[in-house]
């Protein structure tokens, strides 16, 4: 496994392989891995010759109020899990060189940025989006790998390769939970044990929105007014948003359809957590 952190030395890297006619699959993250992450990584092996995990805490990306500096960087304990199951490079820019000097540009990708995360992190996907893109033109994939668990990153990214002529596949890769369903994330950690309790609340919720929809249900405001009662139950948990909407165009639903994913994002202290999932389950 290499670690790779300029430019010039990752487009070099690509090159080569390129040249020798493998498939590169790209995984993006922001480190701190967990087995979600490596999941995309078995499956970005899956589909190509050779994977680049990308490890950058992208400073655009996160709000003036957000927490860029306290988000954990434990780099070589990332390393070693990419080593461990045998990814080929992680790729680590570092911010200053990656975004130097007189940087000006941004790619913007609008309508559905619009809802959802992107109303209550203005300009979060723009630096999604310009960092996606930068990484594509360095590592050169010609697939790349996203969680289902950031639903509207997904959403955003492949409108970005289709709006854009880019020959990149983008796979969505299902949401990986604790045993007792809770989704993992890099932000957890930052949970006390009672919060992290609080936390279960997104599973429960969609939990029982699967069980009242097998059961008939198939109004969202109706659903809607009772999972927020359930979740306000704790006073703990603060609701960002709560909705049901449509698998790909993002737009709100009023009745329950195959498309139909619950979408939530909650304040739990100073951690915002987000969970989603298909209200028929697919799987
Ligand atoms: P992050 O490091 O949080 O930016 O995430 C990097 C990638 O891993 C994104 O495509 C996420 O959607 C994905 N990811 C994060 N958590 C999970 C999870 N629990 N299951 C599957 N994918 C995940």
């Amino acid at each position: 496994m290499e670690i790779i952190t300029s430019v010039a030395a990752m487009t070099e890297w690509s090159n080569q392989r390129l040249g020798a006619g493998e498939r590169i699959a790209l995984v993006p993250t922001m480190g701190c891995l967990h087995a979600g992450h490596l999941s995309l990584l078995g499956a970005a092996q899956a589909k190509a010759d050779a994977v680049v995990v990308s490890v950058f805490v992208n400073p655009l990306q996160f709000g003036p109020q957000e927490d860029f500096s306290r988000y954990p960087r434990p780099f070589a304990a990332d390393c070693e899990a990419v080593a461990a199951q045998r990814g080929n490079v992680v790729f680590a820019p570092d911010a200053s060189t990656f975004y130097p000097a007189g940087f000006q540009t941004t790619v913007t990708v609008r309508g559905l940025t619009s809802g959802l995360c992107g109303a209550s992190r203005p300009g979060h996907f723009d630096g999604v989006t310009t960092v996606v893109a930068k990484l594509f033109h360095a590592v050169k994939p010609q697939v790349a790998i996203f969680g289902q668990k950031d639903l509207q990153q997904l959403a955003v990214i492949k409108a970005m390769v289709f709006d854009l002529n880019w020959d990149i596949e983008i796979i969505g890769h299902p949401i990986v939970r604790e045993a007792d369903g809770m989704a993992l994330s890099s932000r957890n950690r930052y949970l006390s044990e009672s919060e992290r309790h609080s936390a279960l609340c997104l599973w429960q919720a969609l939990t029982a929105a699967r069980q009242a929809v097998s059961q008939g249900e198939s109004d969202c405001p109706l659903l809607l007014a009772r999972l927020r009662a359930q979740i306000s139950a704790d006073p703990v948990v603060e609701i960002d948003y709560l909705t049901v909407v449509h698998d790909s165009s993002l737009a709100p639903q009023a009745r329950i359809d195959n498309h139909s994913v619950l979408a939530m994002a909650v304040r739990i202290g100073a951690t915002r957590l987000i969970d989603n999932g298909y209200l028929i389950p697919k799987e």
